[in-house]
């Protein structure tokens, strides 16, 4: 229970009732946070492809009725009598691995892989198990990721929330506590590509996008961008790409061999599907590593050459949340962003209403976007 009466319990939130069909947009309840947990009043929420999966029924194991969103933004409105990370007023943003700071992974520094984060990601709930979004009708909703950042008002955990301690619009960070973390991750914590070196990127959405400007952030000389939209090859351009494919125009394979003579020192993967995780296989060359950001539906599996993995030593890398230490990262990313390094304004393509989160879904799958941000408040 909360030392003062909440003030705002009311919320208006996205909600997939049923897998494979559109999300509907409802007046929901909040119940009353623990000690531990804070009221956001959410002002902009991306939308991750992570979300559409989820939509789709790609993770059929992940209980309904849920509220998707991962990247939110937004406002602390009232906190728990328990809560020290932050307080009343402040902005903040979400961070979708509640870390228990306990656990044989935190405690050697791999707060990405908590294993107790892990469990109420699985489950769908906040860290303590308890689910505080109920409809009208009184029946509670689940929180993807612990998060369900595309409502009004959310009841978090404080540790899913990092607090803002530079000035940049809300809008615009709101995509640090996934895409960013990922993406960059992915390339200098997962791959840990080095400077000179030669990279391809499959998927140019929010996180491919952020993979390209990790690779140029890490120095890399050559920085392939490979996607079926022309749109999203120029956009890529802006964020460092040297070099573009278009895979629906050209074979990939010899296209990226005509530009590094034998294959990339990296290759990644972030668009999501089996044949774009081949393709980063193929396109490593002799001792490359293949980094897999991208997530595919459960039960798929991947084929991979034996005899070529054995002989021409790859090495392929799971990548999960950029293998990151999301606190700290993220705090790292913002400061290279006020400095200019770190490009967050051009990666929101587009704003939308909370009422249009099924539009936001069409224009993903269609390429027209990098990332869309609703404001939902
Ligand atoms: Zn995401
Ligand atoms: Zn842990």
């Amino acid at each position: 229970m909360l030392g003062i009466p909440i003030v705002v319990l009311e919320s208006r939130a996205a909600i997939i009732r049923r897998y494979g069909s559109p999300l509907v947009v409802e007046d929901v309840e909040l119940i009353d946070p623990d000690a531990d947990e804070v009221v956001v009043k959410i002002e902009a929420s991306g939308v991750c492809h992570s979300d559409l999966s989820l939509a789709r029924g790609y993770y059929p194991d992940i209980p309904i009725p849920i509220v998707p969103g991962h990247e939110g933004a937004g406002v602390v409105v009232d906190v728990g009598e328990k809560v020290e990370t932050v307080k009343k007023g402040d902005r903040v943003f979400t961070i979708w691995m509640p870390s228990c700071y306990n656990c044989e992974y935190c405690l050697s520094g791999r707060f990405h892989l908590c294993q107790n984060a892990l469990k109420a990601i699985i489950g769908a709930t906040l860290p303590s198990g308890k689910l505080k979004v109920r409809d009208k009708q009184g029946g509670l909703i689940h929180h993807f990721t612990s998060t369900a950042a595309l409502s009004s008002y959310m009841v978090l955990h404080e540790k899913n929330l990092q607090k803002l301690t530079v000035d940049i619009p809300l809008d615009k960070v709101a995509i640090l506590g996934c895409a960013v973390l990922t993406g960059v991750g992915a390339v200098l914590n997962t791959a840990k590509v080095r400077e000179g070196s030669s990279v391809a990127v499959i998927g140019l959405g929010g996180v491919g996008m952020n993979i390209v400007q990790g690779a140029r952030l890490a120095g890399a000389e050559k920085i392939i961008a490979i996607d079926l939209y022309d749109s999203k090859l120029e956009w890529a351009a802006k964020f460092g790409a040297t070099h573009f494919i278009n895979a629906s125009k050209e074979d990939p394979v010899e296209a990226v061999r005509k530009i590094t003579g034998d294959g990339v020192d990296y290759s990644f993967e972030a668009a999501g599907s089996v044949k774009a995780m081949e393709l980063a296989y193929r396109l490593a060359r002799r001792g490359g590593i293949i980094t897999i950001v991208g997530v595919e539906r459960g039960g798929v599996e991947i084929r991979i050459p034996a005899l070529d993995l054995h002989m021409n030593e790859k090495t392929i890398k799971g990548c999960y949340y950029g293998s990151s230490s999301p606190r700290l990262d993220s705090l790292k990313y913002l400061r290279l962003y006020k400095a200019g390094k770190l490009l967050l304004d051009e990666l929101v393509t587009k704003t939308y209403r909370l009422e249009e989160i099924n539009e936001v879904f069409k224009d993903m799958e269609e390429g027209r976007i990098i990332r869309g941000v609703v404001t939902p408040s």
